[in-house]
């Protein structure tokens, strides 16, 4: 029997562990049940860390932890999944091409960036979205300390006032000088469509957000959207216009096209709709996990957001229930009724709330430190130690907050 997970984000990492958890717990041996892991490489992307300096070191060593629960490695990209014949293919770096059957798949290939069709964004537009983009910014960042000082070097707009905005933005301040040198003015400004900032956070947190803004020099533009970009600056929707060189683009995500392959619902996000052991319905033996799946996490009518907090727990129970029907085990409902958010708000420290109405329970230096814990420490693979790596994916303890 073969379950085959796509994808080596947080999900897919969890569903390997777990899957190999329950494997372990029930004696069966990985020539009966072989777990296969397949993703382009074998690191975790700590996507959320990547609006920080030095993105390119943002990334954490998955083969030896692999290795260390027995899941195989398959290195690649699955390009076409047919759910009738259960067939996976997976295209590799060098230009081969290998199918792979399964029992159970687990559609674990998260999300990217959605950039809308507006003009010149394509070209001029960065983000911090993908590794690859994170570092193309940070290079770009280094690279107008030798460009002649003016309005536009030192301005940099961050379309999208929600989370990755928000940390984009804040971060930026600091990150600027330290390339332009001590005396430079960088000017960061947030161009954000909805009336407020932070849209999606609520009026609780939104003071505490607004006054951090403030103290870290960050401006704010509400209530319009970006039209168009050039190489000296972008043009608003009400027609102003800001010279800047540099333009991050946040202002929303989408599913991995590959769950456009599995033929059943999907939300707007493209996120597959799934049951509550995470199953795809009437898709036989496909699971769907993380940013891939939009899930409930409660009975109050919450869903899983499109969050690496969401993501480890939904992929530690996709990876268990996948399994699970492969040893005969019954499955597991995902649940998840802790929810919290941690943002960063760079000089200004940071922002921990708690509950769905995300009420302030942190801010300032002593959320600095959680959110300084979370990104260093809680969201990196576990060590890769066999017995701590399996107990670390038990589904009821995974983000347990
Ligand atoms: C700047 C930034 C800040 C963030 N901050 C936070 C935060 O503070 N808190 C929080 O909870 N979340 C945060 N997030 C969101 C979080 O990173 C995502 O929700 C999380 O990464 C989702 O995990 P995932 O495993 O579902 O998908 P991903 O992390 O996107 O991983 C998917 C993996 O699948 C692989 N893949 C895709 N397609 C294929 C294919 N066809 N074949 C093989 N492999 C494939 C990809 O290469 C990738 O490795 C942030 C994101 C960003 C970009």
């Amino acid at each position: 029997m073969r379950l085959v997970i796509i994808g080596a984000g947080f999900a897919g990492m969890y569903a390997a562990l777990s899957a190999a958890r329950l494997r372990d717990i029930k004696g069966v041996s990985p020539d009966e049940l072989e777990i296969a892991l397949v993703a382009p490489e074998p690191t975790l992307v700590v996507r959320p860390r990547l609006y920080e300096p030095k993105p390119e070191t943002m990334t954490a060593p998955l083969l030896d932890v692999l290795n260390a629960v027995d899941v195989v490695y398959v290195q690649g990209s699955a390009e076409t999944v047919d759910t009738k014949s259960r067939m996976v293919q997976v295209a590799t770096a060098k230009g081969t091409r290998k199918t792979l059957s399964y029992d159970r798949l687990v559609v674990a290939t998260g999300s990217r960036l959605f950039r809308p069709n507006i003009p010149g964004l394509a070209e001029y537009g960065f983000s911090v979205d993908s590794l690859e983009d994170a570092v193309a910014l940070d290079k770009h960042l280094h690279g107008l300390a030798d460009r002649p000082a003016a309005s536009g070097r030192d301005t940099v707009v961050v379309a999208g006032g929600g989370f990755t905005g928000i940390e984009a933005a804040t971060e930026m301040p600091p990150r600027l000088r330290a390339i332009l040198g001590k005396g430079a003015k960088p000017r960061v400004i947030i161009v954000e469509r909805n009336p407020a900032i932070a849209p999606d956070m609520g009026e609780g947190p939104r003071p505490v957000i607004e006054e951090a803004l403030r103290k870290v020099g960050v401006e704010t533009r509400v209530g319009v959207g970006v039209a168009s970009l050039d190489k000296s600056g972008v043009t608003l929707s009400n027609g102003d216009q800001i010279e800047t060189e540099t333009v991050i683009w946040a202002a929303g995500i989408r599913a991995a096209p590959l769950t456009q392959q599995i033929p059943a619902e999907r939300d707007n996000f493209g996120r597959l709709l799934v049951d509550p052991c995470l199953r795809v319905p009437k898709v036989s033996g496909v699971f769907a996990t993380g940013d891939a799946a939009r899930a409930a996490c409660d009975d109050d009518g919450n869903y899983a957001l499109m969050s690496c907090q969401h993501a480890t727990r939904m992929g530690a129970f996709a990876g268990n229930n996948a399994a699970a029907e492969l040893l005969g085990v019954p499955t597991k409902p995902y649940h998840q009724k802790a929810y919290v958010t941690c943002l960063d708000l760079g000089e200004a420290g940071a922002l921990f709330t708690r509950g769905w109405e995300r009420t302030v329970e942190m801010v300032g230096e002593v959320a600095k430190k959680t959110k300084q814990e979370i990104n260093g420490v809680w969201i990196y693979p576990p060590k890769p130690e066999r017995a701590a790596a399996l107990a670390s994916a038990d589904p009821e303890q995974v983000t347990k907050l």
